[in-house]
């Protein structure tokens, strides 16, 4: 089985529980449509952050105040800003399926996360290998809604990458993405190689660390 299934049966709440093979068939369905109809974009770009102290810390003219992201950053003097999507097409699917077939369109829904993910995962790796050749090293991404970096912050953050331009990336009043499968995310550039957890802090073994970000 491999990751990305994985993550949609955690993310149907199945736990330790087995899932049942009705639903692993609905599961590879889902796979199998979004390798067709996403579109996948992304932008990444680096910036200076200047910390004025632990939680304050500004990335160009954006002021952010969050514990736990200064917890994470601790350290960085650069970020890279990734924004990525999945394109409107999975937003069409997933109306289709919610019209036609129920049971498909619940477990469309944690497949396309899933599935973003893996694409986020995709483009870290790819931050990470470009930054490695200067010996600079990545923390685990941070979103806006993470811990107490305020869900509003992904307005400011999603016009300084110009997403909408860059890779057709809007936001709602209510802070609704469209497409809906969309990501922003904070990522720390650190010249201290810490052995980040591609998956974040929840899943690396480093219980002691000093950057780990810890939300609850
Ligand atoms: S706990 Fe692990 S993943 Fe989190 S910042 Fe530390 S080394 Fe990186």
């Amino acid at each position: 089985m491999d990751k990305k299934t994985r993550e949609a049966i955690r993310y149907l709440g199945y736990g330790k529980n087995a899932v049942d093979e009705h639903t692993l068939s609905l599961i590879s369905k889902s796979f199998q449509d979004l390798e067709s109809v996403a579109v996948k974009k992304s932008i990444y770009r680096i910036f200076r952050i200047d910390h004025e102290d632990e939680y304050n810390f500004s990335i160009g003219k954006i002021h952010i105040y969050s514990k736990n992201l200064g917890k994470n950053l601790k350290g960085c003097d650069q970020i890279a800003l990734l924004g990525a999507t999945l394109g409107t097409k999975v937003d069409l699917l997933m109306n289709r399926y919610a019209l036609t077939d129920m049971a498909q369109a619940v477990v469309m829904q944690s497949c396309a996360a899933a599935f973003l993910e893996e694409y986020c995962d995709a483009c870290q790796d790819n931050i990470a290998s470009q930054l490695q050749k200067e010996h600079l090293y990545l923390r685990p991404r941070f979103s806006p809604g993470y811990g107490d970096f305020d869900i509003s912050y992904q307005k400011p953050l999603m016009k300084i990458l110009d997403c909408a331009k860059t890779i057709g990336l809007t936001m709602t009043d209510s802070f609704m993405m469209s497409p809906t499968k969309s990501v922003t995310a904070v990522i720390g550039i650190s010249s201290l190689k810490e052995p980040c957890h591609r998956s974040g802090c929840e899943e690396c073994s480093k219980t002691d660390c000093q950057f780990r970000r810890d939300i609850l």
